[in-house]
This record gives structure tokens, C-alpha cells and sequence, in this order.
């Protein structure tokens, strides 16, 4: 049955379960649900009020920084960014690039700005396994803001904490590409220097469709942005206007006000990050415990994503990879085949988003050891 059904995809994805049946109850409510509101209606206005209100509280966000909810995904924000914090094409922008999404992030950028780029690869390896160091030469000191994604999903790196940028280019803005890790550990705002924070809703807030930014209030006003920088996208037009610029996608934020609120009911940020790192540990141990039956290409453990864990079956062997995937299939487990159209090999993958708890990470686990044991 679909209700049995443990989803590891890497998003879209599902949401939690009680979030899911208070949106399936949200079809049969009587009265207008924002499915059927105007945007400008108060009812609708007080769904915005209270998704951002709840947003800030649980996540801890100060009052000096504005909540954006905007259309056109992570994509939108790669050129949001620099469009937003370069006001001329010449203006320099510097971009750690340590996977696909921060590599994707630079290019779209480098239309609007100058990007410069870090090289995040593993210098030994020439892979994406790895976070550079950042240090003072590597920094430009002109740089409007310093870039950088918290979790890889396609390549399993995350940081756990943000990096400090040396004391010299402490000035400089910290933007955070924050699509795939958001609410699953704490940020420290202004000591952390975040200038610009966003992730798209489709993995641990929401729905695709929807993106939020969160940007802080220095960076917002008249003439900051680029003259070409369109209206939809605009960080200060959007935040004078309240979110109502142009047509929110309005069941989307009232999606996110009930992750938010489910957030809160859990146990807020600090009980949500331990609940990750339970269930990324429990799969990680089985990868390290298995005598290279399985290997996760992220050798630095520090590193280690726990929202997306990517692992393959003796190097990669496609019989076995095969056999896992319908075997698991037929145990009730979706979405661990890696369907990116970036070349990460025969890696599968397990996104432990919001949306899987600790119980269900651990039937994978439990399956994985039960594999490895009939096909050793
Ligand atoms: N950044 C990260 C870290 C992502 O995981 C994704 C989506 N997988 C994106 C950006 C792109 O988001 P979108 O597809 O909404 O444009």
C-alpha cells in the first residue's frame, strides 16, 4: 500500500507524515483554503504572516533579516544572486565550487558578474569529495559576496556548521545555496555572516514551485541592484511589497508554515539535527562495517552528507546494483536510484530528508546488511 511506501528520493520528496494528512485534510476543509484564496485576501495574508512568523522562531532567524518566498527554484536564485548583490556586470563575486550545485550556481552567474571560483575538488584526487580551505588570497577582496553550498546533493558533502571567512574579508557577505540541508541543523545568522540564504522547497520544507530566501536588510534598497535585474527577482521590490509583488505560489507557503509547525511540535532545530545524524550514522555504519561491499565515495567523515548518502555495491557492479534496486523496490523502499544528468557514476543514493524518519532509516540499514549478507 502507498501509505507503507518509504520514500528516499531525493526530491521532490515526501513531506511527514502528519504534515501530509493536514495537507490531504486542507482539500476537504470547508470554507476557502489558500488553494482558492486571493493573495491579497486577509485570510491569505494571515497564512503568509504566520509561515514566516513560525519560520523566524524556529529557525532563529533575527528581526535584521527579510523572509522572500519567490517562484523559479535553486536555478532562479543562481541568478537572483548576482543580479541582487552586483549592481554592475564587472562587479566580482567569488564562488567555492565543491559539486554539481555550486558549479551550477557559478556558471548561471558568471552571466551577470564576475565570478571567480574557488576550486573545491580534492587536490589529490581531482574529485568532488572535498571543502577547500578559504583563505585570505583565495578571497578576493572586492568580492561583493563569497558563495558557497552547504550540502552537495548529488555528491553527499555537507557542512555541518559554516565556515568563518578570514578576519580581512569578514566584510564580505556569506551567500548559502541551503536547498537540500535547511532546517536540519542550526545557522548562527550574523555570526556566521549570512548575507543571503535559500533553498528551493522541494526536499525538506515543501513542494517545488516555491523558493525561499532569506536575506539580510543592509543588502535590500533602491539602486542596489542590477538595472537589469528582473522585478520577480528583485530582493528589495519583493520585500517592500510584503511577498505580494506578483501571485506567490500561496498552497506552497502554507505548506511550509505546516513543516514549520511540525518543526516546532518535533522539538525545533537542535531535536531535528540529531534525528538526522541518527539516521545518517545508522547507514553509514553499515557502508563502513561492510568490508567494501559498499563504499561511499566521501572519505572525509567530517564531510559526510546526512541528507543524501551516495554508496555503490563492489565498485559498482551492475548486476548487484540492479538486484539491490528491485529488491529493495520490493521491499517497499523508492527512490535510491541516482537519476542526475551530472555523471556521479554507479553510485545509488539515500536522501534522508524531513520527510524519513529514524524507523525507516533503519529498515534500510537492516536491508542493506541483509544484501551484503546473501550476496557477499
Ligand atoms: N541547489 C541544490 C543544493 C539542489 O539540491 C538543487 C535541486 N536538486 C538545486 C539547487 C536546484 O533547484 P531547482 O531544481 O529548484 O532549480
Amino acid at each position: 500500500s502507498p501509505d507503507k511506501v518509504i520514500n528516499f528520493s531525493p526530491g521532490p520528496t515526501s513531506l511527514p507524515k502528519s504534515v501530509e494528512n493536514e495537507i490531504a485534510a486542507s482539500f476537504t476543509k470547508s470554507g476557502f483554503t489558500s488553494l482558492a484564496l486571493s493573495h491579497r485576501s486577509p485570510e491569505f495574508i494571515d497564512i503568509l504572516d504566520k509561515t514566516t512568523a513560525t519560520l523566524k522562531r524556529v529557525m532563529d532567524i533575527p528581526d535584521n533579516y527579510e523572509i522572500l518566498f519567490t517562484h523559479g527554484g535553486g536555478h532562479g536564485q543562481f541568478a537572483a544572486l548576482p543580479l541582487n548583490l552586483c549592481h554592475e556586470l564587472s562587479d566580482v563575486a567569488t564562488y567555492v565550487v565543491n559539486g554539481t550545485w555550486s558549479a551550477r550556481g557559478r556558471d548561471e552567474a558568471q552571466k551577470y558578474c564576475n565570478a571567480e571560483t574557488i576550486d573545491g575538488k580534492d587536490p589529490q584526487t581531482n574529485k568532488f569529495t572535498h571543502f577547500p580551505e578559504l583563505t585570505e588570497e583565495d578571497i578576493n577582496v572586492q568580492s561583493k559576496y563569497v558563495y558557497l553550498c552547504s550540502n552537495e546533493t548529488v555528491n553527499g558533502i555537507e557542512l555541518h556548521r559554516l565556515p568563518k571567512l578570514p578576519e580581512s574579508r569578514k566584510h564580505i557577505p556569506l551567500v548559502v545555496d541551503a536547498s537540500s540541508d535547511f532546517t536540519t541543523k542550526p545557522i548562527d545568522w550574523n555570526g556566521d555572516n549570512v548575507g543571503v540564504l535559500f533553498a528551493c522547497a522541494s526536499k525538506n520544507i515543501g513542494h517545488p514551485g516555491l523558493t525561499m530566501t532569506v536575506v539580510r536588510k543592509d543588502l535590500l534598497g533602491e539602486g542596489k541592484a542590477s538595472p537589469l535585474c528582473p522585478g520577480v527577482f528583485n530582493y528589495t521590490t519583493n520585500s517592500e511589497a510584503g511577498n505580494l509583488w506578483n501571485t506567490p505560489a500561496t498552497f506552497n507557503i502554507e505548506v511550509v508554515g505546516l513543516l514549520m509547525n511540525w518543526l516546532a511540535r518535533e522539538g525545533g532545530v537542535a531535536a531535528n539535527e540529531q534525528r538526522s545524524i541518527a539516521k545518517s550514522q545508522v547507514l553509514y555504519d553499515v557502508i563502513d562495517n561492510s568490508n567494501g561491499f559498499y563504499a561511499t565515495p566521501v572519505p572525509n567523515k567530517m564531510l559526510r552528507s546526512r541528507m543524501n548518502l551516495p554508496f555503490n555495491i563492489k565498485g559498482g557492479d551492475d548486476t548487484l546494483t540492479k538486484k539491490f534496486l528491485i529488491e529493495s523496490w520490493e521491499a517497499g523502499m523508492v527512490g535510491l536510484r541516482t537519476l542526475t544528468p551530472f555523471g556521479v557514476g554507479d553510485y545509488l543514493r539515500a536522501s534522508l530528508y524531513n520527510g524519513v524518519t529514524e524507523e525507516q532509516a533503519k529498515t534500510l540499514a537492516q536491508f542493506m546488511i541483509t544484501f551484503a549478507m546473501n550476496n557477499a
